[in-house]
């Protein structure tokens, strides 16, 4: 026997087993033969269902088929077994010879055939649990599943779905109608759907498979667009067809609406006045552009699918370009202005360029809308150079030299009279740095002159020179000149260089070096005179001419005072003059600057004591500097006669020298009149006297300072004054420790 098969006794000892019992449960004949059926393989064979039926069901009936049992074994796992038991007697004679009994009567025996049904029992749930997949799928699935059958094709089968989506009221109504009445007559293509339907059937049939978009139509006549899928199912000898179904009526006019608003964009986007361009945000490619974009930048639109931003712009407004690229894609601004684009052509034009960002299968891009401004831009270059024409004539018909410069100090505009003046023809100082070109000096020291025309173009300040100064020619001459700097800002109120002026000053620079020398003579001239005067007065007074009366006493007072006062004033104008030709000589010797104040206050005490003026000494000690003594008694004499003059009676004035670092400094306070304000600027000019000191006093020449002023900037010393007006007036002089300097 193939399977398993057992021999038992009453007792349910195991009296015989088959070889294929022994391979089955993998036990060996020793281990089976003589074992109760409980005790077999370690109890392995203990199982209650099958005790059970041979203790009592088998006793009763004799014979028990198709009984099943299920078990876990140990040593192989699940079993399924099928059982045939049968209860026999078998005379003694044969017992004995299969038993190896040795007794004497007859034995009941029982014969127990197992069959193993495990695997089959494993394949038929399979089979259900597919079988019911299948169905459910079949039952609840939203596409229509049917079956057709050959040679007519006819429906056999069809889901609930089916039902639906063809609108039938039943199976029955569905089954009996005819395949070509869910069709329209012809498919989208133009062909008859009945040729058609065959043709696919065909392809389904030979290739196990066919899919493919299908008109339909419901039994309401309704169409609709559906995706089909024929299988083929073998079945014995026969095969027929499955049919899935789906409806995409929806899908499709979504598709549709899609196309639709497509094709609405793709016609905007392709007829659009400006170029449109979409670069993807990170790698800067283009990814689409407009037909008016080809036309503009002189690229298929193949060609631009190949380049990006980089490709289109000059080299050099690249950085600008991207960092307005960069702006734009971070949507801080929308618009770039000017942006100069490079045709394929290498020629350039100018667009503006407005952005959105769009995301296309969520990848930003960045879409620019490009306005060519280039007409505009050749409108505004025609205006602009319309209005530097003008400028231009303007310019060269000034009777002026006139520079302009950029912010870096290059010479953009060069007129002829400054080309006249310079020595530098135009041609040749436009475009080069002003001081290669324009060289300044001071007209005493010949030293390089203060630039104020670097200063007007960093601070935009506006500067001017009056005098001392010549401009050096392109030769080596000098001429004198005068000039202001002005600066000139752009519209947005920046500075963008400057404009100078210059004007040719050696005329009125001869004019007044001949009146400076007429005076210089005249003021000669007239000491000599005035000497023979002052002594003849003076022999007067002394009585060397005889005896004088009191009346003429006075009035001998009254000329030599005159006559002292003309000559001061002849000394000063003198004085002057060779301080602006540049001859005042400094002699500079070991000098005590204290004792010099001492003497000066002493010859002033007596208007003092006049005026009630208390003098304030404070004299820090100090030895000697080097200084020119004349020029020492100059400032001390005209400070303190300032201070006594120019304060009501009454009053106090300090008199100090204090020694600094490097400086001796000297200090005359008063308690005086005061300086206005606005008057402050000019009062070292010459012949300059303030409103409120002209008002109440007109015998100062308003020289003394100009003096002063002049010999100080000349030897290395300084001068200033605080004031307030009514209040009184300070006036400090400084001297180097290491002495004045002769020049
Ligand atoms: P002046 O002969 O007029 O005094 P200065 O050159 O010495 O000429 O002074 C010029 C002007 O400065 C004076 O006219 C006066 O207006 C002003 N000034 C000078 N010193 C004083 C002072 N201590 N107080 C007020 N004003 C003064």
């Amino acid at each position: 026997m193939r399977e398993p098969f057992l021999v038992i006794n009453k007792k349910l000892r195991i009296v015989s087993a088959n070889n294929s019992f022994y391979t089955t449960f993998k036990v060996s004949e020793k281990e089976t033969i003589g074992q109760t059926l409980s005790n077999l393989g370690n109890n392995q064979w203990n199982i209650p269902k099958l005790i059970h039926l041979l203790k009592k069901i088998l006793p009763k009936k004799m014979v028990v088929t198709n009984y099943e049992v299920d078990h876990e074994f140990k040593s192989i796992g699940r079993k399924t077994m099928n059982l045939n038991a049968r209860q026999i007697l078998i005379p003694n004679n044969v017992a004995r010879l299969i038993t190896r009994a040795d007794k004497d009567n007859d034995e009941e025996f029982i014969l127990l055939a197992i069959e193993d049904i495990t695997e089959r029992k494993q394949l038929e749930k399979e089979k259900d649990t597919s079988n019911n997949r299948y169905h459910s799928l079949f039952s609840e699935s939203r596409d229509a599943i049917m079956t057709l059958e050959p040679p007519t094709w006819r429906f056999t089968d069809g889901n609930p779905a089916t039902l639906k989506m063809f609108k039938a009221k039943n199976q029955a109504e569905f089954l009996a109608c005819e395949p070509w009445r869910l069709s329209p007559k012809r498919q989208p293509d133009g062909r008859l759907s009945s040729e058609k339907a065959k043709e696919m059937i065909g392809i389904a049939m030979k290739k196990g498979s066919n899919f493919f978009e299908w008109v339909h139509k419901r039994l309401n006549g309704e169409e609709f667009f559906a995706n089909v899928r024929l299988s083929r199912v073998e079945r014995g000898k026969n095969s027929f067809l499955h049919a899935e179904v789906r409806d995409i009526s929806e899908n499709k006019k979504i598709e549709n609406e899609r196309k639709e608003s497509e094709e609405l964009f793709k016609n905007i986007f392709n007829e659009a006045g400006d170029g449109i361009l979409l670069a993807e945000i990170k790698s800067k490619k283009f990814y689409m552009a407009n037909k008016t974009m080809s036309l503009m930048l002189g690229y298929s639109l193949e060609e631009i699918s190949h380049l990006g931003v980089s490709d289109i712009h000059p080299k050099k407004n690249l950085p600008y370009v991207i960092s307005q690229f960069r702006k734009q894609a971070k949507g801080e601004i929308d618009l770039a202005r000017n942006i100069p684009i490079k045709k394929k052509n290498g020629s350039i034009f100018y667009a503006d360029i407005r952005t959105t960002i769009v995301k296309i299968e969520k990848k930003p891009y960045l879409m620019g809308f490009f306005h060519d401004i280039t007409e505009h831009r050749k409108l505004e270059q025609a205006l602009e150079d319309i209005r530097e024409a003008k400028e231009k004539t303007i310019l060269s018909s000034i009777g002026d030299g006139l520079m302009a410069c950029d912010i870096n100090g290059k010479i953009t505009l060069f007129n002829n009279v400054l080309a006249e003046l310079s020595g530098f023809p135009s041609k040749e100082a436009i475009g080069k740095h002003y001081q290669q070109v324009i060289s300044l000096v001071i007209e005493e020291t010949n030293k390089p002159a203060q630039d104020f025309i670097t200063q007007t173009i960093k601070e935009g300040k506006t500067n001017s020179i009056s005098n001392h100064t010549m401009i050096i020619k392109k030769d080596g001459t000098r001429i004198a000149v005068t000039y202001r700097s002005s600066p000139i800002f752009d519209k947005y109120s920046k500075n963008n260089g400057c404009v100078v002026i210059f004007r040719d000053f050696s005329d009125e620079r001869k004019i007044d070096r001949a009146k400076t020398e007429f005076v210089s003579l005249a003021s000669h001239q007239l000491r000599t005179p005035l000497t023979s005067i002052n002594w003849i007065i003076e022999q007067f007074s002394n009585k060397n001419y005889g005896e004088i009366t009191p009346k003429q006493e006075n009035a001998l007072k009254t000329l030599s005072a005159s006559s002292h006062h003309m000559t001061d004033l002849v000394n000063t104008l003198l004085k002057v003059s060779l301080i602006d030709l540049g001859t005042f000589a400094i002699k500079p010797i070991s000098t005590d600057i204290s004792t010099l104040a001492n003497e000066v206050l002493s010859d002033l005490s007596m208007e003092a004591k006049m005026k009630k003026l208390k003098f304030l000494k404070r004299f820090q000690a100090i030895s000697k500097i080097k200084a020119d003594p004349v020029i020492i008694r100059i400032i001390w004499q005209n400070l303190i006669s300032n201070a006594i003059h120019y304060s009501p009676s009454g009053g106090k004035i300090k008199i100090g020298i204090i020694k600094h670092k490097k400086d001796l400094l000297l200090s005359v306070t008063d308690e005086g009149i005061g300086i206005p304000e606005k008057e402050h600027d000019n009062i070292f000019n010459k012949l300059y006297r303030a409103s409120n000191a002209e008002k109440n006093d007109t015998g100062g020449s308003g020289l003394g300072l100009y003096i002063i002023k002049s010999i100080l900037d000349n030897s290395g010393g300084k001068i200033w004054f605080n004031s307030n007006k009514n209040k009184g007036t300070t006036f400090y002089v400084t001297i180097p420790l290491s002495g004045m300097t002769s020049k």
